[in-house]
């Protein structure tokens, strides 16, 4: 597919001041949400931290952020995430108990091992570490790309651990291009980061750090900016944290980097936070100065309002922002501009799609190539109507691929 790297839509960055500001930590919550379906709990009534306690369908597990005691079950409905979970209560806090490993002489299979074991997730893009450094082995791709390229506006959760993580990145980065059998690796931040005040070192110890300009979405087409681009594997400077932690420490991933900001919050800050935090307590940590109109959940772009604010802090939810103005004004009608159509990266047509989808045509979506919907927000972003086009859209593409898993686990 061709790729014309000068799409996409100019946004506004607002990322300071939680970029500029320190990295906190949310780690030792009072309640942990864990999903509920009972087959798949390891043990229902006491999780203890570390532990696995949830086994997904891939066979990977999430492992428990705190000792915890079972105290509910909750039924949470979003409009784009119903789920029932089980409460577990922080009984006490934790000693973090690290017992350091050397890491120097670790093999490409002790350290592909570590990721799995500790099921790291990236969570630029959802797909688990082990499989990213199997797949550049395999294929033999010789140069990591840091994503720290972050072109939603507030995000800065990856650019922040940039700033004020140097340490545990750097080491990450090491293991990482061990494990990739290469020495070649580069950094890639957002230009816009060039308006700011907090300023972007050029390299983190000898690792050059590579400015990329562009309109959003620029993140999804961020291997086109090198030449090398076939050669490269892109892994978030989250994943490489953690990677670090599981073998050092031998430590699961049971925390993410998480940007907390928005009109409504005292104190925007990007925050470590422990995984299964409901978003109502990690706004309570940050304080508020009004109460928000609206919750985004996940992305300004990419993400999606949430009513419920039990709703539980994932491995990919890279924002909370909480806002008093709803920025999206009443909707109307569809006026057929062909809007949302010119401006899709993908070339996809979210007109028609959008019409199918709301009027429950699903059989005509995969036509269109639904599927192929990256979920970047632009659609909505450019609408005049307001229509909420690629909410739409990424409601129908999540219903085809849950009927899709049935029928196949059907047959
Ligand atoms: S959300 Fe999907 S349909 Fe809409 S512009 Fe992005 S890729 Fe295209
Ligand atoms: S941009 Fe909005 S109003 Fe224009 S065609 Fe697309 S959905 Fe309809």
């Amino acid at each position: 597919m061709a790729v014309n790297l000068n799409t996409g839509i100019v946004l506004e960055p607002m990322k300071e001041p939680a970029v500029s500001r320190g990295l906190r930590s949310y780690l030792n919550p009072e309640e942990i949400y864990v999903p509920c379906y009972k087959e798949k709990l390891r043990n229902i009534m006491r999780v203890s931290k570390d532990q696995p306690v949830y086994v997904y369908d891939d066979g990977m597990a999430l492992h428990a952020g705190i000792n915890g005691r079972f105290v509910r079950d909750v039924t949470i409905t979003n409009p784009d995430d119903t789920g029932r979970y089980f409460v577990y209560k922080n009984m006490i806090g934790f000693a973090d108990v690290q017992k350091p490993q050397e890491t120097d002489r670790m093999s490409i299979t002790e350290i592909t091992a570590a990721a799995k074991a500790a099921s790291i997730i990236d969570e630029n893009d959802g797909v688990y570490l082990y499989k990213k450094l199997e797949y550049a082995r395999k294929h033999g791709k010789k140069t990591l790309v840091v994503d720290c390229v972050e072109d939603e506006p507030y995000v800065s959760c990856m650019t922040n651990l940039l700033l004020k993580n140097q340490a545990e990145l750097s080491a990450g980065i090491q293991l990482a291009v061990r494990a990739m059998q290469t020495d070649k690796a580069c950094i890639a931040v957002y230009k816009q980061f060039d308006e700011f005040k907090t300023k972007i070192p050029k390299l983190l110890d000898n690792i050059r750090i590579k400015n990329i300009h562009g309109k959003y979405p620029l993140r999804y087409r961020l291997k086109y900016y090198f030449k090398e681009h076939d050669d490269i594997v892109t892994i978030s400077a989250g994943a490489l944290v953690h990677l670090y932690r599981a073998c050092k420490f031998s430590k699961p991933q049971t925390s993410c980097f998480v940007t907390v900001a928005g009109d409504c919050v005292s104190t925007p800050y990007n925050i470590e936070v422990t995984i299964g935090t409901p978003v109502r307590d990690l706004l309570q940590f940050c304080g508020l100065k009004q109460e928000p109109d609206i919750v985004i959940y996940g992305g300004s772009m990419t993400g999606h309002r949430i009513e419920d604010l039990e709703q539980p802090i994932g491995h990919t939810t890279k924002a909370v922002l909480a806002m008093k103005t709803d920025i999206v004004e009443k909707k109307t009608a569809c006026i057929s501009c062909g809007r949302c159509n010119d401006i899709c990266p993908q070339d996809l047509l979210p007109h028609f799609i959008y019409k199918y989808a709301e009027s429950g045509v699903k059989h005509v979506l995969s036509r269109y190539n639904i599927d192929h919907c990256i979920e970047c927000g632009c659609c909505s972003y450019v609408c005049p109507a307001n229509m909420g086009v690629a909410a739409s859209i990424r409601r129908a593409k999540k219903l085809i691929g849950k009927e899709q898993a049935s029928d196949k686990n059907g047959k």
